[in-house]
């Protein structure tokens, strides 16, 4: 259930709502508002129409509904406004152009290093890197673990850029977490339920990508696993599906953006990387995600890709990616008055 209190509402009336909540075996997380705060109410076993009518009519209370979607801290109907995520000097949605690029695997000081700097100076805004790699097959690479992760924060040092980086399971959280300025969750994990409450207790800015065969509301499920840890600095990543189509690695849905946009505030990036594990692929679909409305790219970039020791086929070179980023500038430039915020008062049916 959501509580939506009145602007003027005081401390007390909020007090009261929380203890009456919590008197009934709820938890409560509040969102502020520009129109008041919000109080989501959660429990296990939803709310009964008795106690919504009791939350109604508390003092300072403007509305008290009932979810109408199984995700809820996830949800336009807990908060409209866009949610921003701040990475040091970076803010990824809100309307800014988010730009992620780095190796698929980080190789060696030189390869990581020649890659930071040619993508820093491309106006890359994120740098990323892997160093816990989730291979398909166990003879294949499977990162430099925390040497790996060492060589990030010199790179982050050289080129002023943050970083993000995948965590695999719980018990690396805190050492990566030591790290990283963003932890990715890969599409293998999505529904490691595990993880995702692992990395809702940091509070750091987590970047979830969708899973190989997640729906878009398995997927807001498990960003509210995060959420419901507490962790609100969350970023959505549509990097591809399965399906029945082998010609690209993945199919990129597309549709996900729009949809996205419409039923939650988090931001989202697409990954035409991964999505369709061709180098001539990424740029058509990185100019369709932008246009679509995403808050960003990630893509991967290697000083030669055809020696990369993962995902060669897929990674750009260095002036590929700097050529993708002021062509992405522009479209996101023109494009931007085009999306309306479907939260906002006033949105236009038509463009959102
Ligand atoms: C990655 O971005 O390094 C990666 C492994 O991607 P995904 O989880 O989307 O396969
Ligand atoms: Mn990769």
């Amino acid at each position: 259930m959501f509580v939506r209190m009145i602007k003027a509402a005081t401390a007390e009336q909020l007090g009261a709502v929380r203890e009456r909540a919590v008197a009934a075996g709820l938890a409560v997380y509040e969102e502020q508002g520009a129109t008041g705060s919000t109080l989501a109410i959660l429990g296990p076993s939803g709310v009964s129409a008795t106690l919504e009518q009791e939350f109604a009519a508390l003092p300072g209370v403007a509305s008290a509904k009932r979810a109408t979607r199984p995700y809820r801290l996830a949800s336009r109907e807990f908060r409209d406004a866009p949610t921003v995520v701040k990475v040091r000097d970076a803010v990824i949605g809100g309307g800014s152009l988010t730009l992620m690029a780095g190796p698929c695997s980080i190789e060696s000081r030189d390869q990581l290093f020649e890659v930071a700097q040619g993508v820093a100076d491309a106006g890359a805004t994120l740098l990323r890197g892997g160093a816990f790699k989730p291979r398909t097959s166990p003879y294949a690479f499977q990162g430099l673990g925390l040497d790996g992760l060492r060589l990030l924060a010199e790179a982050r040092e050289r080129t002023g850029l943050p970083i993000i980086t995948e965590v695999m399971e719980p018990a690396q959280v805190d050492m990566v977490a030591e790290f990283a300025d963003v932890l990715q969750i890969g599409t293998r994990n999505m529904q490691n339920f595990s993880l995702l409450n692992a990395v809702g207790r940091t509070r750091m800015p987590v970047m979830l990508k969708r899973g190989l065969s997640g729906t878009i509301e398995e997927w807001l499920l498990a960003a509210e696993y995060i959420l419901a840890a507490g962790n609100t600095q969350l970023i959505l990543c549509e990097r591809g599906i399965r399906t029945f189509e082998t010609a690209a690695r993945n199919t990129l849905d597309l549709n996900a953006v729009p949809i996205l946009r419409r039923l939650t505030h988090l931001p989202v990036i697409v990954d035409p990387s991964h999505a369709t594990g061709k180098r001539w692929m990424v740029a058509p679909m990185s100019y369709a995600g932008v246009a679509a409305g995403a808050d960003g790219i990630m893509v991967e970039v290697h000083p030669k890709p055809e020696e990369a020791w993962s995902d060669g086929e897929q990674s750009l070179t260095i002036p590929m990616f700097q050529r993708l980023a002021g062509e992405l500038r522009s479209i996101h430039t023109l494009v931007t008055p085009l999306h309306d915020d479907p939260g906002a008062a006033g949105a236009s049916p038509t463009k959102s």
